[in-house]
């Protein structure tokens, strides 16, 4: 029985940005599902149970964080993993991302060589998925 592959939810606005990780994590064998606001992320966590959420913290309207808080108080979604994506890599930036309910931090740019085993890093290995994801998985606009 082959084993489903892991959905990750990317919510980004940026059009590079989203076509370089989308790449990369379907090149590491993840069905990538995407999202470009906090409200698409919302039905989108919520619709597909993603096994991981890559959030840019800097999204028009609602923020990255701010969607996270959201995520995190919701009994639906609290238990899914989210880690922040963000350009500014200012001190600080991670124990906000912490603080909002994130599991970690990944900084942009983004490390080619690297970005696919960071993010696997924080998938659990263990399970797997009940069923294979809706057939489109774009939540964006
Ligand atoms: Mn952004």
């Amino acid at each position: 029985m082959n084993p489903v592959k892991k959905i990750v939810l990317v919510v980004e606005d940026n059009a590079l940005n989203l076509e370089l990780v989308t790449d990369l994590l379907e090149a590491a064998g993840y069905t990538v599902c995407h999202a470009s606001t906090a409200d698409e992320a919302f039905r989108a966590a919520f619709e597909l149970s993603p096994d991981l959420i890559l959030m840019d913290v800097s999204l028009p309207g609602l923020d990255g964080l701010a969607a996270t808080r959201v995520l995190k108080t919701d009994p639906a979604t609290r238990h899914l993993t989210i880690v922040a994506l963000t350009a500014h890599a200012m001190k600080g930036d991670k124990a906000l991302a912490l603080r909002a309910g994130c599991a970690g931090y990944l900084a942009k740019p983004i490390d080619t060589r690297t970005f696919a085993a960071k993010v696997a890093a924080f998938i659990d290995a263990s399970g797997s998925r009940l069923a294979e994801p809706p057939a489109t998985c774009e939540y964006a606009n």
